[in-house]
C-alpha cells in the first residue's frame, strides 16, 4: 500500500528489463489540470507552475520521505521538466507477462533491451505453487503457506501489472490522476484487469476512484534508473503493482521480505524464517526500519497510510514495553558492537573476544525473539551484498543482507578466527540457512568452510595474536 503523497511506502529497489513497448503514446501535463490526451501530440504544452500550496505540501513530503531521498526536490521545476510515455511492456523471455508503464520519456530509454528473463524461483514452474490466496476469518484475501517453506526459499517471483512515477507531474489532481490509471489498466488483457479490479482498497468511494484507492493501497515502491544529466532528475522511486504480492498483509513481525531487480523488472518473494503449512505469509508494509518503532507509533503510521489497525502478532503481545525496548536496542546505532573486520585488525585487542560475541550473539536473539529477520541494513539495492570478509564477489543485483544474516555471519567468522570447531560450524551452518536459496556463491563458500574448517581465510588467526 502506498499513496504519492504518504510519508510512507513499501520498501524500494530499482529496476530495469525485458521490455518491448508495443504501443506507446506521449502524455503531457495539460494547463488546465484536464486528463491527458493519449493521443497527445510529442511537442511538449509548456505548462503553469503549480499552486504553490500543492508545491509546498508536495516538497515537504517528499523531502522528508527517505524512500524518495530528494532533499532538493522542486515540484514546480519537477513538473515542467516532465513528459511520460504511456507503453505497454511485454517481454521476450517466454513469458505472458505484460505490464502498462507511464515513465517519463528519459526513463523510458534507460530501460534495458527485453528478453533478460526474470531471475528462477527456487523451484521450477511446473512444480506446484507454494502458496495460494484464501478469503481469511474477516473477509479479507491474503496469501498462505500451501506447504513447509525453509528459510530464504523463494515464495514467488512477479512482474508488475502497472508501473509509475511515484508523483506524476501531470497529475496533481486526483481526477487526472485516476484517469491515467484508467488508461494503463485499459492496456492490460481483460483477464487481468479484472484481477486488479479485484484487489482492496483502504480508501473509501467518497475518498477516491475506486481504482486510484487500489494502486495506493497495493503498489510496492520500486526504484528505476533515471536520467542524471538533465536540471531536474525524475525521482528513481516508483510505483508499481503486482497482483499476488498484493495479496500479502503486513505484519510487524513478517515471515517474507520481497526484492526488487532492475535488470529483470521483477519481484521475488522470499521467506526470511521457516513458515509452516497453512501459515500466513506477510510482509511489512513499513518501509526501511520503521519496523523498530515503538508499537503505538508503528500503528498510528499503518493507521494513517492505510487506514487499519494492526493486530499482528507482534502488536498482540502483552510485554509491549518489552517488546518496544528490544526494537528500541535494535536500532541503535551499533558503536558497541564491533564489526568482525573491526574486532580482527584490532591487535592492540581494544575490542575482547567476549563483547563481539556477547554483542552480535544478543542482537540475534533480540531479532529472532521480535520476529524482525527481515529487517535490513540498508535497502537501497546492491548498496549492502555478500561480504563474508570479502569471500564473496559484491554484484549489484545482489539482495540486500538481513541484520539477521551479517550477525549470524560476524559470529561464524568470529568462531573461526578464535579456531573455535563446535562454534565455528554451528554458526556457518545458520549463516548458510539464513540466506536466499538464490545466493548460491555465498552457499559455496559457507558450505567449503563447514566442510574443511581450515579453509576458513583465517582460521584460528585471533588466538595466536
Ligand atoms: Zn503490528
Amino acid at each position: 500500500m502506498s499513496s504519492a503523497t504518504s510519508p510512507l511506502a513499501r520498501t524500494p529497489s530499482v529496476k530495469a528489463t525485458t521490455s518491448t513497448s508495443t504501443s506507446c503514446k506521449r502524455i503531457s501535463r495539460s494547463p488546465s489540470g484536464s486528463p491527458p490526451s493519449r493521443h497527445a501530440p510529442a511537442a511538449r504544452v509548456s505548462p503553469p507552475s503549480p499552486p504553490s500550496s500543492i508545491c509546498a505540501k508536495l516538497n515537504a513530503d517528499v523531502r522528508s520521505n527517505a524512500v524518495l531521498d530528494a532533499p532538493y526536490f522542486d515540484l514546480a521545476g519537477h513538473v515542467d521538466s516532465r513528459v511520460y510515455s504511456i507503453s505497454n511492456v511485454r517481454y521476450r523471455d517466454g513469458s505472458n507477462d505484460h505490464t502498462a508503464a507511464v515513465l517519463d520519456v528519459g526513463v523510458q530509454r534507460l530501460l534495458p533491451s527485453p528478453s533478460t528473463p526474470p531471475p528462477s524461483p527456487t523451484r521450477s514452474k511446473n512444480a506446484p505453487s507454494p502458496f495460494l490466496v484464501q478469503r481469511t476469518g474477516y473477509g479479507a484475501r491474503a496469501m498462505f503457506a500451501s506447504e513447509p517453506l525453509r528459510a530464504g526459499f523463494t515464495i514467488l517471483v512477479e512482474r508488475p501489472v502497472m508501473l509509475a512515477p511515484y508523483i506524476i507531474g501531470t497529475a496533481l489532481y486526483e481526477e487526472t490522476e485516476a484517469q491515467i490509471f484508467h488508461t494503463l489498466l485499459a492496456q492490460l488483457p481483460p483477464e487481468t484487469q479484472a484481477r486488479v479490479l479485484t484487489l482492496s482498497s483502504c480508501k473509501s468511494v467518497e475518498e477516491c476512484d475506486v481504482l486510484l484507492g487500489i494502486i495506493r493501497t497495493n503498489a510496492l515502491p520500486v526504484t528505476l534508473p533515471v536520467p542524471t544529466d538533465v536540471l531536474h532528475p525524475e525521482l528513481p522511486t516508483h510505483r508499481a503493482l503486482f497482483l499476488d504480492t498484493s495479496r500479502c498483509n503486513h505484519s510487524c513481525a513478517p515471515n517474507a521480505r520481497w526484492h526488487w531487480d532492475p535488470a529483470t523488472l521483477s519481484l521475488s518473494l522470499i521467506a526470511v524464517r521457516p513458515i509452516g503449512l497453512g501459515d500466513e505469509i506477510t510482509i511489512s508494509y513499513l518501509p526501511g526500519t520503521h519496523l523498530l518503532l515503538p508499537r503505538q507509533t508503528r500503528q498510528s503510521l499503518l493507521l494513517s497510510a492505510y487506514n487499519f489497525s494492526c493486530c499482528c502478532a507482534a502488536c498482540i503481545r502483552m510485554d509491549e514495553a518489552e517488546s518496544d525496548a528490544a526494537r528500541f536496542e535494535l536500532g541503535r546505532v551499533t558503536w558497541n558492537v564491533p564489526k568482525f573486520e573491526e574486532w580482527i585488525a584490532d591487535r592492540k585487542q581494544v575490542f575482547s573476544d567476549a563483547l563481539l560475541v556477547e554483542a552480535h550473539t544478543r542482537r540475534v536473539l533480540l531479532i529472532e525473539s521480535e520476529g524482525l529477520e527481515s529487517i535490513c541494513d540498508n535497502s537501497k539495492p546492491g548498496s549492502c551484498s555478500p561480504s563474508l570478509g570479502g569471500a564473496v564477489p559484491k554484484t549489484a543485483t545482489a539482495l540486500p543482507l538481513t541484520q539477521y544474516t551479517r550477525h549470524l555471519d560476524a559470529l561464524a567468522m568470529a568462531y573461526g578466527a578464535l579456531g573455535d570447531a563446535r562454534n565455528f560450524r554451528e554458526w556457518t551452518w545458520r549463516a548458510r540457512e539464513s540466506r536466499p536459496l538464490s545466493d548460491v556463491g555465498s552457499a559455496k563458500v559457507l558450505q567449503a568452510w563447514i566442510t574443511d574448517i581450515a579453509s576458513f581465510p583465517v582460521w584460528g588467526w585471533r588466538r595466536r595474536l
